[in-house]
């Protein structure tokens, strides 16, 4: 029995265009794909214009990190290394008790090992970790992937400044409240100035 999409030949599509048929289809879409825009990247002759927050590598911001060691916890891939001491900081009044501070020994990223997903940037409570759109950082030796906190010191420079927020848009809460806490400090700062003017003045002026 004879298959209906068949040719004679067995061949899809049969004889219906003939040789010259498909020579000119075939021409055609050459023709088409010869004008078409490409959108291959010349890199690394020309860079990629990528996006100001893409996900290229982690920046540390150390003087920022208290070691608390929350992004290294919540890592999936157990790729930052961290290493800390106590030290003890003097009572900042007399009487008071001396505090303990945690002191960052070591900060680490094994490169080879992240994925990118930045859960570490999104746990970091105190604004230590950022992403930097800089990815040209490959190694010949993976060894080499792993950077140490100079290095990723380093990045900062190239973290864009935050973006400003919507037009409109609702005041996160952390703003109104450390709005509210420079206002008291500021009207205790006055306060004491006026104070201090009030008892430099001579006894006959007050
Ligand atoms: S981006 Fe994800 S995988 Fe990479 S260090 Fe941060 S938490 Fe770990
Ligand atoms: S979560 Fe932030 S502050 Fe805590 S150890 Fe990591 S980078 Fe440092």
């Amino acid at each position: 029995m004879t298959n209906p999409q068949h040719d004679d030949a067995g061949s899809p599509g049969g004889h219906r265009h003939g040789v010259g048929g498909g020579l000119v289809s075939g021409l055609a879409t050459t023709a088409r794909a010869l004008v078409r825009h490409t959108h291959t990247q010349e890199y690394p002759d020309v860079r990629p214009d990528l996006p100001p927050r893409s996900r290229g590598v982690i920046a540390l911001l150390a003087e920022n990190c208290t070691s608390c060691m929350l992004c290294a916890r919540e890592c999936p891939d157990w790729c930052i290394y961290i290493e800390s001491h106590k030290e003890e900081v003097p009572a900042p009044e007399p009487g008071g008790r001396p505090r303990q501070k945690n002191v960052l020994d070591r900060f680490a990223i094994d490169f080879s090992l992240c994925m990118y997903c930045g859960i570490c940037i999104e746990a970091c409570p105190f604004d230590a970790l950022f992403w930097s759109p800089e990815f040209e950082y490959a190694e010949f030796d993976i060894r080499d992937l792993l950077h140490e906190s100079d290095r990723l010191e380093g990045w900062m420079a190239s973290v864009p400044p935050p973006s400003l927020p919507d037009p409109g848009a609702v005041e996160a809460k952390e703003v109104g409240v450390a709005r509210t806490a420079a206002d008291k400090a500021i009207a205790a700062y006055e306060a004491t100035l006026a104070k201090e003017r009030e008892e430099d003045r001579p006894e006959g002026e007050r």
